[in-house]
């Protein structure tokens, strides 16, 4: 293995440029070539791919998004579109590919080792949507910028005496509607993985209410539907003002903590390792807060399991 390519696809996460400074240096370290391809899977059918050295990854290790860029790309899924890419590879003299990205990205690395390039893959959304694995990087990231907003939305809707809908993404995953609404101290999650009874978070808005509450922040994940309807609901039956405030693609972005910095430097370091020592059709991961490596199958084909223990913990803490 003497030169490796490098992309970046699908939805950007915080960590990948944290990511692509492992790799790139990893491989310098091991006399290997590091060739950088922007724009993912676009990127590689057009051939647009520089080398990069040391210094090219100099000053990203902190910054959000990617330095290689993203793109979807229709075209890398047909026949044509693979083969074009095979030759494209072999042109450029790239002995193997790591590849940055999520599920879809994983589907499209696949392929390339179907077609004989070694491939090795590294989880990164912000999503933790990905069954094989206990983390996705980018995850804590996010995390951090749901809590930093539920904190701030708190503010003003206790001086308000409102409720507040927080609407977080991860797409059918409820992890960063759990994780944040555990530790931004919400009163209800509301996850796509349990069934939620509107009653229950009626309930509590008015239970709180008696109390002396002026607050009552909700947690929802994307994937539940659509967060207005439950707004209007829990206002006709509780008569609290409700308001809805979508975070967006504000958690996409950002300087990545300390966690996704160091998850990316260690799945970036063995991702380079394991192209070394001949090892194809990889997806890095971790469990019990071990890097792992797991047959790309496994990776695409694990089901999610859903924290229940955490989720029930969430409500006992915020009776
Ligand atoms: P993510 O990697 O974040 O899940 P996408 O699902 O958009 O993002 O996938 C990123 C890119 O990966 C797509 O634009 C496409 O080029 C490629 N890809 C996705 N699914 C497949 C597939 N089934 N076969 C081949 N390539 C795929």
């Amino acid at each position: 293995m003497k030169t490796i390519g490098l992309l970046t696809s699908g939805g950007d996460a915080p960590g990948m440029n944290a990511a692509i400074r492992s790799v790139v240096r990893t491989s310098i370290y091991n006399n290997a070539r590091i060739i950088g391809i922007k724009q993912g899977y676009n990127g590689l059918l057009n051939g647009e791919m520089e080398e990069m050295k040391l210094s090219s990854v100099a000053d990203i290790i902190h910054r959000g998004g990617t330095m290689l860029l993203s793109a979807r790309c229709d075209e890398f899924k047909t026949e044509e579109g693979l083969s074009k890419a095979l030759n494209i590879i072999s042109v450029f003299g790239i002995d193997g590919l790591v590849i940055l990205g999520g599920d879809g990205t994983f589907r499209g690395a696949k392929n390339l080792h179907n077609g004989g390039v070694p491939v090795v893959c590294i989880p990164c959304t912000i999503d933790n949507d990905m069954g094989y694995t206990d983390y996705t990087i980018g995850f804590m990231t996010a995390v951090e910028t749901a809590v930093d907003a539920i904190g701030k939305i708190r503010d003003t809707s206790t001086s308000h005496g409102r409720a507040n809908i927080v609407e977080v993404m991860g797409r059918g995953c409820g992890d960063i509607a759990l994780y944040s609404g555990i530790a931004g101290g919400a009163e209800s999650i509301i996850v796509p993985e349990v069934d939620f009874d509107i009653d229950e978070v009626c309930k509590r808005v008015i239970q709180g209410k008696n109390r002396g509450k002026l607050h009552h922040i909700i947690a929802l994940a994307e994937g539940v539907g659509n967060a207005y309807e439950v707004a209007e609901e829990i206002e006709e039956k509780t008569g609290t003002e409700t308001r809805v405030t979508i975070l967006g693609h504000i958690q996409r972005g950002g300087s990545p903590t300390v966690f996704d910095r160091i998850m990316a430097s260690k799945m970036g370091n063995k991702a380079v390792e394991l192209l070394l020592e001949g090892k194809s059709g990889r997806a890095l991961g971790t469990k019990c807060n071990k890097i792992i490596d797991v047959d790309l199958d496994e990776a695409l084909n694990t089901e999610r399991e859903f924290d229940i223990e955490l989720y029930n913990i969430g409500k006992i803490l915020s009776i």
